[in-house]
Parts: structure tokens; C-alpha cells; sequence
């Protein structure tokens, strides 16, 4: 069998590499080890956690409306109904999937690839009636193998009750006490879930902040609003041992030094949930065999057109380098499919954002405080606390703020960072902003829809240019 381009991997990146490539006209065959299209995103990660999250969501409104005067009961739960609708969830999404490969002519074959060398790859396992020869020769293959969650050898201790991303997301029961190590994205978002549900939620997260690639100010309302919602939350706290005991899992965790308190604690939980990060799928299916770079991290090493080192190889997505998101990957796999086709295309995002789907959601986009901060690059704020917002006031969610980060010489807008309820959606006007080169004047006199949470975006605007009508400061200089 011989193919003009391969693409290893049917995520979000393999798959949007795989249509755009045919769509341009090329002749593909996408080889994904797994039975569906979707990779971790689809089946794994963003879209089952959303629809836990949505229930989490909920059942977390239908409790505040006490202080409407209106009281719901506790939730009764269906947990072979939540499962069956999740699985649903994920069943259309990856029908549909199927269905746009084959209206494109892409050809799929179900098994995993191993490099032989720069232009064969052997086919192993999966389906093989979707292959007629286990070699496949190619013109161009671009890598899309995707990331897998990082288990650091203390946690193997072979109990099912100690369980990563996918296990929380299998939702085999609801869990009297759970420990969450590591309050980054994936700690936080399943964590939120399982509280909801009812589960005593604790976090142990090693460094002194919650979500420590994320500013501190958009990081705050969420961390006081967890503090309510989950059991404990420890940081600057590291797990240094555990072990099964009977039917629970007992945990040895050790505080940082200088931090006060106990420093070495045990304590009993019913599941352990390890979300300290992911790292790339690059090992295992020989790309010894090609002339593809690793860097020390093992992401696949690659240009601004997806190319590897190897010139009949791309890589695009988790493989290739952070941050590990599923925007991202699909972005670089059309940069990959362009090239591929000729065009003169390029990764080179000004904002690429990033949204925690947690309650309140946090996202941002372009240029962060603490970049700034850090390299030493002048920056203004524009500053919009929701309190002052009819909208936040009206649905009791005034603890949002939206900030923007904009050059002082030419009013640029360079950078958006906003928590608050529906932040996820809100950053995407930023986005586009930050794309377009806008400037202050340009999102503030652009008319934007009363009330709605989307005028924080004009009104953080205003704050900079001294304009706002709800934020009354008189000592600052006007702009024209
Ligand atoms: P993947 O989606 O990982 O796909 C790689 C595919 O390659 C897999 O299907 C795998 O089976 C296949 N494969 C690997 N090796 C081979 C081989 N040798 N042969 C054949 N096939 C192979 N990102 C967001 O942007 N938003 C979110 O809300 C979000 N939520 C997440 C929640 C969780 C719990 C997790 C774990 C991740 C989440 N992510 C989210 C991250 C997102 O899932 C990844 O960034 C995204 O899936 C990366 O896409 P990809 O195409 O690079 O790889
Ligand atoms: P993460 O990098 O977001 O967070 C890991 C956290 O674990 C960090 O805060 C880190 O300091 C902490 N940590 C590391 N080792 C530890 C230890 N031994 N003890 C205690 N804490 C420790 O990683 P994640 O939450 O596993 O998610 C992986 C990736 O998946 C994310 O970085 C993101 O790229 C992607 N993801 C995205 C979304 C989204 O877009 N909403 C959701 C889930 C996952």
C-alpha cells in the first residue's frame, strides 16, 4: 500500500490534519490505533469531562437558587444514566467523525503504526480487514500521536482505587472521599465534578498556588470558591508514599520546608486521582528509525510549518510541544495539511487561549501578567471587576474580574485574562482582538450587547482609557 500522506493519530490534530489534506486534494490514510476517531480529546479528555462538568454545573445552580427562595432537593443519581448519556455524547461525535472521513475519500485504517524507516510504517494489530498489507509506504507522514497522562512510579502500586484522568472520567461510582494530586487543569475540572456529585474532594498540589501557570488575580476567586466546595485543599504539599489498605488507599503527604504546620501527615481516602500532568506519546513506535528530534522532554522537535528534522515527517499537537491542547493541535494539523499542499502557511499564533472549565472558569489569551512580568516588558492593564456589572449582579456571579494587557505606547491590545462564569466563551472576542492587532478604541467603540457578560471585555477597555461609565476615577489622565 502506498499513500501520498499518512497521518498517525485520529485526535484533534490527526483528524483536522487528515480533512484538510483531502479537502486540498491530496490522497490520505489516517491510522489510528484506537476503534473510533476522536483520540484523547473525543473519547479520553475534553468532551467527557464537559459533559460531567455540565451535570456538576447543575446540580451546583439547582443549590444556589436557596438563596432565590427556591429550594430543590438533594439530587437523586442515576449513575448508570449519567454514564449511558456520556457515552452517547461521545458515540454521535465520533459517528460523525466516521462519517466526514469517508464522504472525504480519506482512508482509515484501524491499527497502530510503527516507523520501519522515513517513508514506511508497519501496521500492528487493531482491524486488519482495514488493511490489505501490513507495510504502508508514504510521501509524507505528519505525527499526531497525541500525550499520555504522566504516573510517576510512587503512585503504581497496583490498586484500582489509584486512577488518572481516564479512570475519574469512567465514573465507576461516586467515591465517599477522593484525593486529588495535582491542582492543575485536569485536578480541578474532575475534582469539580466529583464534589458536586458528593464526594468529599481534597487537593494536594506541590507548589505554593493552584494552578500554577495561570495569574494569580484570575486564580483567586476560584481558589475561594473551591475552598467552600472541596473538603481540603493543601499546598505546598507533595505525596511521599501510599499503599491499599482494605478497601481504602492510605496517603503519606509531606509539606514543603518552611511552610508551618504538621510537616508529614497520613491520611485514609477511597480513590486517588494523579493528574500532575501528561507527556508526549513519542516512544514506543520507532521513530528511532526515522530522522525525527526529541527535545529533553521528549516532544518532537519541529518548525513553524509543523516539519520535522526529518524531511518526509511533520509532528502537530501534544507530540509537538506545549501547550498540550486540543485548539492547538487542530490549528497546527491544518498548518501541516497546507504545507503538505503547497501553501505558505505557518504556526504563528499571537493568542493561543486557554480556558479551566471550572466554576468560575478562568481563561486567557496572548500576553499573561506574569510573562510580563517576567521579562521585564512595560505593560498597562485595563481592569473591569464584575461587581459593577448588571449582568454578574443579576445572576449572582459578581466574583469575575476581566483584564486586559495592553501596550502603553500605541494602545494595542496584547493580552486578555478573564475568571467568571462563561470566561470560556468570553475569551474568544479577545482572541480575535489580540489576532487582528486591535487597538483600546477598537473594543470600546464597538457596540456590544446590554446585559451581557461580554461588555466586561469594553468596559476593562475604558477602565484603561479613563472612560468607564461604571467605575468612577477621577484622578486618571483621559485618552483621546
Ligand atoms: P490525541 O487526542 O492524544 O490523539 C492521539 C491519537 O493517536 C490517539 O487516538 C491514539 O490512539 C493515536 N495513536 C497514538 N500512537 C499511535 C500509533 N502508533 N498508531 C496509531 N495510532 C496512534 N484540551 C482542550 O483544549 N480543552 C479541554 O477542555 C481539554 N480537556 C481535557 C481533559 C482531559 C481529562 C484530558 C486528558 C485532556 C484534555 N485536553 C483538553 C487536552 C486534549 O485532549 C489534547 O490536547 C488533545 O487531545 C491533543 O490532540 P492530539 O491530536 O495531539 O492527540
Ligand atoms: P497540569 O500541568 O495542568 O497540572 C499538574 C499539576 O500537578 C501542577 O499544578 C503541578 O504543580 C502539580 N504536580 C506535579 N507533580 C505533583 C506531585 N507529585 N504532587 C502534587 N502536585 C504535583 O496537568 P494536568 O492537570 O494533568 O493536565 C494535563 C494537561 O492536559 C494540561 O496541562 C492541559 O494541557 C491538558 N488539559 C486541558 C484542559 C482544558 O483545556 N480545560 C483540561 C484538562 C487537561
Amino acid at each position: 500500500m502506498h499513500t501520498q500522506v499518512i497521518v498517525l493519530g485520529a485526535g484533534p490534530g490527526g483528524y483536522a490534519a487528515a480533512f484538510l489534506a483531502a479537502d486540498l486534494g491530496l490522497e490520505v490514510t489516517l491510522v489510528e490505533a484506537d476503534t473510533r476517531l476522536g483520540g484523547t480529546c473525543l473519547l479520553r479528555g475534553c468532551i467527557p469531562s464537559k459533559a460531567l462538568l455540565h451535570v456538576a454545573k447543575v446540580i451546583g445552580e439547582a443549590n444556589e437558587m436557596g438563596q432565590w427562595g427556591i429550594e430543590y432537593g438533594a439530587p437523586r443519581i442515576d449513575l448508570n444514566k449519567t454514564r449511558a448519556r456520556k457515552e452517547r455524547v461521545l458515540k454521535t461525535l465520533s459517528g460523525g467523525l466516521a462519517q466526514l472521513a469517508k464522504r472525504r475519500n480519506v482512508r482509515r485504517v484501524h491499527a497502530r503504526g510503527l516507523f520501519v524507516d522515513s517513508q514506511t510504517i508497519e501496521l500492528e494489530g487493531g482491524n486488519p480487514d482495514t488493511y490489505q498489507s501490513s507495510r504502508l509506504t508514504f510521501d509524507h507522514a505528519i505525527l499526531a500521536t497525541g500525550s499520555v497522562a504522566a504516573m510517576p512510579r510512587m503512585f503504581d502500586i497496583g490498586s484500582p482505587r489509584v486512577i488518572d484522568s481516564t479512570g475519574a472520567l469512567a465514573l465507576e461510582e461516586i467515591p465517599d472521599s477522593l484525593l486529588v494530586v495535582g491542582g492543575g487543569y485536569i485536578g480541578l475540572e474532575m475534582g469539580t465534578v466529583y464534589a458536586q456529585l458528593g464526594t468529599q474532594v481534597s487537593v494536594v498540589e506541590m507548589t505554593d498556588g493552584l494552578l500554577p501557570g495561570a495569574d494569580r488575580d484570575l486564580v483567586k476567586p476560584l481558589a475561594r470558591r473551591l475552598e467552600k466546595q472541596f473538603t481540603h485543599i493543601d499546598l505546598g504539599t507533595k505525596v511521599v508514599g501510599l499503599r491499599a489498605v482494605d478497601e481504602k488507599i492510605e496517603v503519606r503527604l509531606e509539606k514543603a520546608e518552611g511552610t508551618s504546620g504538621e510537616s508529614v501527615r497520613t491520611r485514609v481516602f477511597d480513590r486517588v486521582l494523579v493528574a500532575v500532568g501528561r507527556r508526549p506519546r513519542s516512544d514506543g513506535f520507532g521513530l528511532e528509525n526515522t530522522q525525527v528530534t526529541l527535545d529533553p522532554r521528549g516532544f518532537v522537535e519541529v518548525d513553524q510549518q509543523q516539519r520535522t528534522r526529518d524531511e518526509h515527517i511533520l509532528a502537530i499537537g501534544d507530540v509537538a510541544g506545549e501547550p498540550m491542547l486540543a485548539h492547538k493541535a487542530s490549528h497546527q494539523g491544518r498548518v501541516a495539511a497546507e504545507v503538505l499542499a503547497g501553501a505558505a502557511a505557518a504556526f504563528e499564533p499571537l493568542a493561543i487561549p486557554a480556558v479551566i472549565f471550572t466554576d468560575p472558569e478562568i481563561a486567557w489569551a496572548g500576553l499573561t501578567t506574569t510573562q510580563a512580568r517576567s521579562s521585564g516588558r512595560p505593560v498597562a492593564m485595563g481592569l473591569y471587576l464584575w461587581q459593577a456589572s448588571g449582568r454578574a449582579t443579576a445572576i449572582g456571579r459578581t466574583e469575575g474580574l476581566t483584564k486586559w494587557l495592553i501596550d502603553p505606547e500605541t494602545d494595542r491590545l496584547l493580552g486578555c485574562g478573564i475568571v467568571g462564569s462563561g470566561a470560556g466563551e468570553l475569551i474568544a472576542e479577545a482572541v480575535l482582538a489580540i489576532e487582528m492587532g486591535c487597538v483600546v478604541r477598537d473594543l470600546t467603540d464597538s457596540i456590544h450587547p446590554h446585559p451581557t457578560l461580554s461588555e466586561t471585555l469594553p468596559f476593562a477597555g475604558e477602565a484603561y482609557l479613563g472612560t468607564a461609565t461604571e467605575i468612577y476615577k477621577p484622578k486618571r489622565q483621559r485618552k483621546s
